[in-house]
């Protein structure tokens, strides 16, 4: 029998958490849900609003890199597990500013493993899950995948203070004994997600007409993973992952950014109801970004072996319930593309 119930997430007002609180929330009414989220930009309570009123889910506001802080409601608290999602997490704000990632990522997963060693030492099934990125295995050429076993090799500053985080993460369980487990995802997209990064930008701008600024020759490519799938893979992880490993998670789904762009715009002509080629128009070529690696790709066969994972849905299926959800939540879309959103639109694309 599970014996964790009192269950810590941070980061759940964001993208990714905001879909790991629900799917708890939703799935174990036997758990407690606690959400601890700072409320930056990137947090936004109404990505949970269906949630919010439930029993079994209940919302900390606070900053995990104020260490008496956190070391204060874990004593409180005595939760079972950590689900650390909470981060910087948008690898061009981390060009610009580098120290923020470092604060957030690095310093705020320290507050929270040291922390956890206390109530790890009087509970033989806690778990520290951090979550984090394949980017922290650097680029890969036009060949091969990255495996658990890749050397780490970050090269933004986000990736770097990633790699530093899982670093960390495996440490404390080397050094202290903390029972942890890592996941490594490739990009994630769906709804909810904050339109900086490139398909809810891209949405966003073919609904507003303006141009969608491609990296350099647009040959860079990616995989990609809708966000649920990363949900349910996170929740296996959490439940069934093997103590002290890692799991690579990944769509098996390879697209380059060009490529990528011009279906998310034959998909958008279609529910514009205009021309095939409209929104392809918009697309503007722009400086790449300094560091940028040229491919990322996952082999996923460990979770997919270890624990029966695969994604539930294609890319098609994912983009076309991507779009629709964003064009049932145009007023969400409207709120968050307000306010501070335009400074640091204006700043990225337009100087
Ligand atoms: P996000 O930026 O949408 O959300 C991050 C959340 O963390 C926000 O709610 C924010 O308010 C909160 N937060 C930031 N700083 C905080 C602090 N100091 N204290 C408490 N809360 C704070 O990010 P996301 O895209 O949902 O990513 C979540 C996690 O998954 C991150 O750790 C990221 O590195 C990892 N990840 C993301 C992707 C992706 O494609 N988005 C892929 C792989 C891994």
């Amino acid at each position: 029998e599970n014996t964790r119930k009192n269950i810590l997430i941070t980061g759940g007002a964001g993208f990714i958490g905001s879909h790991v609180v629900r799917r708890f929330v939703n799935t174990y009414k036997e758990y407690q849900i606690y959400n601890l989220d700072a409320l930056t930009y990137a947090g936004n309570l109404e990505n949970l609003k269906d949630i919010e009123d439930a029993p079994n889910y209940s919302l900390i506001k606070g900053d995990i890199t104020h260490s008496d802080f956190i070391s204060d409601l874990f004593s409180k608290k005595k939760f079972d597990g950590v689900i650390h999602l909470a981060a910087e997490s948008h690898v061009d704000r981390s060009i610009t500013e580098p120290l923020s990632f470092v604060k957030t990522n690095v310093l705020g997963t320290v507050n929270l493993l040291s922390a956890s060693l206390e109530l790890a030492n009087n509970n033989q099934d806690f778990i520290f899950y951090h979550i984090s990125t394949d980017e922290v295995y650097g680029a890969l050429g036009k060949e091969g995948l990255f495996s658990e076993t890749t050397p780490y090799s970050p090269n933004s500053p986000y990736s770097a203070s990633k790699a530093s985080s899982d670093h960390f993460v495996r440490a404390y369980g080397e050094t202290y004994g903390l029972p942890y487990v890592i996941s490594n995802c490739s990009n994630n997209y769906g709804p909810n997600q904050f339109p900086e990064k490139l398909i809810p930008l891209f949405i966003n701008n073919i609904i507003h007409n303006k141009p969608l600024p491609v990296y350099g020759d647009g040959k860079y490519t990616r995989d990609w993973l809708y966000v649920k799938d990363h949900a349910e893979a996170i929740d296996l992880v959490f439940h069934h992952g093997k103590r002290g490993e890692t799991y690579n998670i990944g769509g098996f789904n390879e697209w380059r950014n060009i490529d990528l762009t011009k279906v998310l715009c034959r998909v958008m002509d279609k529910k514009l109801n205009q021309l095939e080629g409209t929104s392809e128009e918009l697309i503007t070529f722009v400086k790449n970004r300094p560091g940028h690696d040229l491919r990322y790709a996952i082999d996923a066969s460990k979770i997919y072996k270890e624990l029966g994972w695969k994604p539930s849905v294609t890319f098609e299926e994912g983009l076309e319930k991507t779009i629709d959800w964003y064009f049932d939540n145009l007023e969400w879309l409207r709120h968050v593309t307000s306010g501070d959103y335009r400074e640091y639109y204006k700043k990225q694309y337009q100087q």
